[in-house]
């Protein structure tokens, strides 16, 4: 059972055109903007046009275009970024947060793209 979407959620806001954002790319299922508070140099986030809340929401009711879309267009991002290893960059590190243990805090699916700095380690030890 997925979480309940909420059409009130600042990403759907986006998506519909009431709050501005710095876009990246688009295509017809995906949107890629710079995230409003960055964490590193290049730090985007990728969401699906459609109304899924986590990574794996996504994953499990997404069509398979929507599916190849999201994907495809964030390496097409991590590559016109210049962060992506396989086009000479540097690398990156990318992020989904899905509920309260992740302290995610917009419930619509995204994926933070960061880089252009070290990451350091994935998170202090348990
Ligand atoms: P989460 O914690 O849900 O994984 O990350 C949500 C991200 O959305 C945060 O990094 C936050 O800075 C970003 N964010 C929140 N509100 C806005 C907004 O109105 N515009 C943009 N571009 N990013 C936002």
């Amino acid at each position: 059972m997925p979480y309940a979407y909420d059409d009130q959620n600042i990403f759907a806001r986006i998506l519909r055109g009431e709050i501005p954002n710095r876009t990246v790319m688009e295509t017809p299922h995906t949107l890629v903007f710079h995230d409003i508070r960055p964490h590193a140099p290049v730090h985007v986030l990728v969401i699906p046009k459609g109304r899924y809340v986590t990574f794996d929401d996504f994953a499990a009711r997404a069509s398979a275009e929507e599916l190849v879309d999201f994907h495809r267009t964030a390496a097409a991002v991590c590559e016109s970024l210049g962060v992506s290893p396989g086009a000479g960059g540097a690398g990156y590190r990318a992020i989904a947060n899905a509920g309260p243990d992740s302290n995610q805090e917009v419930p619509h699916y995204h994926l933070h793209l960061l880089g252009g700095r070290n990451m350091g380690a994935l998170l202090p030890p348990a």
